[in-house]
């Protein structure tokens, strides 16, 4: 198989180009900023938590294919998510992008996703594709700390 066919699976192709919840969020639970300088990536995410739950979650970013369809296919994966779910949905995709070996199933909700196990052999791609994974970790852990501040200060 060449590398275009490897890469830019039809997937990631209809991702690239038609990115999922583009876009901002005005007053978001957490704003973050994630940015691979190894390929000039660059994205902003925006966070809106509804309790434990990801009400919304909106990207804008200037990055390559890989890494504008890896946030593409992981906003859709996670919205509507519990936190809890998240980060087994974020570990199992980590999970899969570190693996040396054959091919991973992941559940069917993240079916999409294995579009990207392509991306595996290019070593310096799997930063592309896990930076948006990353920054919505930041970006949750953002959230819940000002959860808290503000429960301190309810207190107080
Ligand atoms: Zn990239």
């Amino acid at each position: 198989m060449s590398l275009a066919d490897d890469l830019y699976r039809e997937t990631i192709l209809d991702h690239y180009h038609n990115p999922r919840n583009r876009g901002e969020i005005t007053d978001p639970s957490a704003k973050v900023e994630g940015v691979n300088p190894l390929c000039g990536d660059e994205l902003t995410l925006y966070l809106q938590l509804d309790g434990d739950t990801i009400k919304d979650v909106k990207i804008t970013a200037k990055g390559c294919s890989i890494n504008t369809a890896s946030g593409s296919m992981m906003s859709e994966a996670v919205l509507g998510q519990s936190i809890e779910d998240v980060k087994k949905t974020v570990a199992a995709f980590k999970t899969m992008m570190m693996s040396k070996s054959g091919e991973i199933t992941l559940p069917e909700e993240m079916e999409d996703l294995e579009a990207l196990q392509g991306v595996r052999k290019y070593p310096v791609r799997i930063k592309c594709a896990l930076l948006p994974w990353n920054t919505l970790l930041e970006g949750i852990q953002s959230a819940q700390e000002d959860q808290k501040d503000q429960k301190v200060k309810e207190v107080k």
